[in-house]
């Protein structure tokens, strides 16, 4: 017998149209790559939301094209998604820290037809344009007085005069719920970079469950401030999210900086934010050094890599501002677990506390997951035992694009991660699977070293990577960079794991540097240090 309810698609243009009848005077505050500060409404959004889909329409664009974007957060950027995706087509935000060849290589993978981007980006385009053979046409997302006098990208097209050439009187058209609306190729730190193909569907269930109390518990009263990219996982669903429940969206453009940002905070009441360590480092580094305070904000989403305890610290006791540490990844849309605490935790000592919320947190409604050993049998969730975690659920991915093989194991998602799970269900990642140390047979947890080398006042970042050694074929290396104006030595750094961790866990070695490098979306990238430093132990003779 089925029931006798409606059976309405679950769409991305109805986040949009619930946010114009709803939230209408709710408020877009961009800024701009021409160095102002733009502010606009939820109805003016969907307005030219409309407009850009009627464009796509005149531009004769099939269902399930895809539309490119190398754009900062802002609103044009937003009138995109849901341009884009609500008429049927595919955002596909491309990464512009990539390496250009990798670009071209993406954008011809997913044959993406029309690409749109911020001037910002003009040479890094301009240079590759002849090589993307797929695209017929190229938009610069800037009004006319910011056009180029010359291009090198014949026939460039002016964002502003397209969708002027349009009204807005456009009904976004009822699509399947499962039909695709945006594309996101993971970083690729080994191999190409693999396609991750999303549906309505899965993005408003992924939104609906990432505003959820225990999730980022978000409402119409927050301010949110993306911080993370919108080409970096469709910065973690708020521009979907901020839709839902009516939360004034604050977008930073190209102006990542401390100051920059936190003059952004100030000015819009920013009650949220979210990205990643790397950038939260910049921020507080520049927060510190200025005495200043945060009025605003509550609450940040640490996430995308592990965030260190000092750093919550830091933001918690510091300033007054609650980090919720989550894990995900592209493959999940991205949220998966979120670590924030339970009822009876409440009562647990700071320090306990403190421990909870390292760790990378439950299971969000919708997302299942556990661990398996090397057999793939189940392990249980006793905060020891670890093994690769496995998830499933509503937003995971069930193919790659173009993928020949499925990447699942037995229905479950093999996430790469190695983890353990308590008996409250929070997940731990002691490594990816790729990243573990392997000290005579047995591992050692690179993520639990980096965090207690970062708790050091003189440590701006550190990394710990397997190393050769003749005997126990890999040790951990830590490999540092200091704070400006602090001096450290191997000896000190050493000591102060003494009493932290087993003995035998104490890194080899360390090795200072001025910078530790950062992939495309800000984390440490192990596979280059490894290749400079892999042989270090074995050059010391150990
Ligand atoms: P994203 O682009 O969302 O960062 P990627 O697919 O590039 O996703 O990377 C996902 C990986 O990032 C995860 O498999 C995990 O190794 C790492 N990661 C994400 N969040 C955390 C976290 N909170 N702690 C530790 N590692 C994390």
């Amino acid at each position: 017998m089925h029931g006798l309810m409606m059976n309405r698609p679950l769409l991305i243009s109805a986040l949009l149209t619930h946010a114009e009848r709803h939230h209408g005077t709710q408020q877009v505050v961009s800024r701009r790559v021409e160095g102002d500060l733009h502010r606009y409404s939820f109805a003016a959004l969907a307005s030219r939301s409309r407009q850009v889909a009627k464009a796509l329409d005149a531009m004769g664009l099939e269902k399930g094209a895809r539309v490119a974007t190398v754009a900062w957060n802002g609103y044009r950027h937003l009138e995109l998604y849901y341009g884009v995706s609500g008429s049927g087509r595919v955002l596909h935000t491309l990464n512009p820290r990539l390496h250009p060849d990798q670009l071209v290589w993406i954008v011809d993978h997913a044959q993406d037809q029309v690409l749109c981007l911020d001037k910002t980006f003009l040479p890094l385009v301009e240079a590759v344009a002849a090589r993307l053979s797929t695209v017929r046409h190229f938009v610069l997302m800037a009004d006319r007085s910011h056009m180029p006098e010359a291009s090198k990208i014949p026939g460039l097209v002016c964002y502003e005069d397209l969708i002027a050439g349009q009204d807005d009187a456009y009904d976004w058209p009822e699509l399947d719920e499962n039909s695709a609306s945006s594309l996101c190729y993971t970083s690729g730190t080994t191999g190409n970079p693999k396609g991750v193909l999303y549906s309505h569907r899965s993005t408003v269930l992924h939104t609906f469950a990432s505003a959820l109390p225990d999730a980022l518990n978000l409402s119409a009263r927050d301010a949110i401030l993306p911080v993370v990219p919108m080409f970096h996982v469709n910065a973690w669903g708020l521009p979907y999210s901020a839709c839902m429940v009516g939360a004034k969206l604050v977008l930073p453009g190209p102006g990542l900086d401390g100051k920059s940002l936190h003059e952004l905070f100030e000015g819009e009441g920013v009650t949220l934010s979210a990205g990643v360590p790397t950038v939260w480092q910049g921020l507080l580094a520049y927060v510190q050094a200025q005495g200043l305070k945060f009025s605003s904000m509550k609450r940040t989403v640490i996430g995308g890599s592990a965030c260190p305890p000092a750093m919550m610290q830091a933001f918690e006791q510091g300033y007054g501002v609650q980090v919720i540490h989550a894990w995900g990844m592209t493959e999940l849309s991205p949220i998966g677990t979120v670590g924030t605490l339970k009822g009876y935790q409440q009562a647990l000592s700071a320090e306990q506390q403190q421990a909870i919320k390292a760790k990378q947190g439950r299971g969000v409604f919708g997302i299942d997951m556990k661990i398996a050993d090397e057999a793939g049998r189940e392990l249980p969730w006793d905060g020891k035992a670890s093994g690769e975690l496995m998830v499933r659920g509503y937003w995971v991915i069930d193919q790659y694009l173009k993928g020949q093989a499925s990447p699942l194991v037995d229905g479950w998602f093999p996430t790469g991660d190695v983890a353990t799970i308590d008996a409250d269900g929070f997940m731990n990642i002691t490594d990816r699977s790729k990243d573990v140390i392997k000290s005579g047979g047995e591992w050692i947890g690179s993520i639990d070293l980096e965090n207690i080398a970062m708790a050091h006042p003189a440590v701006a970042m550190a990394a710990c990577v397997a190393a050769r050694h003749p005997k126990w074929d890999e040790r951990p290396l830590l490999i540092v960079v200091k704070k400006p104006g602090h001096e450290l030595s191997r000896e000190q750094m050493l000591a102060f794991f003494e009493g932290k961790i087993a003995r035998w866990w104490t890194p080899d070695d360390v090795v200072f540097v001025d910078a530790i490098p950062l992939g495309a979306t800000g984390k440490v990238q192990k596979n280059r240090l490894r290749d400079q430093f892999g042989d270090h132990l074995i050059r010391q003779g150990a």
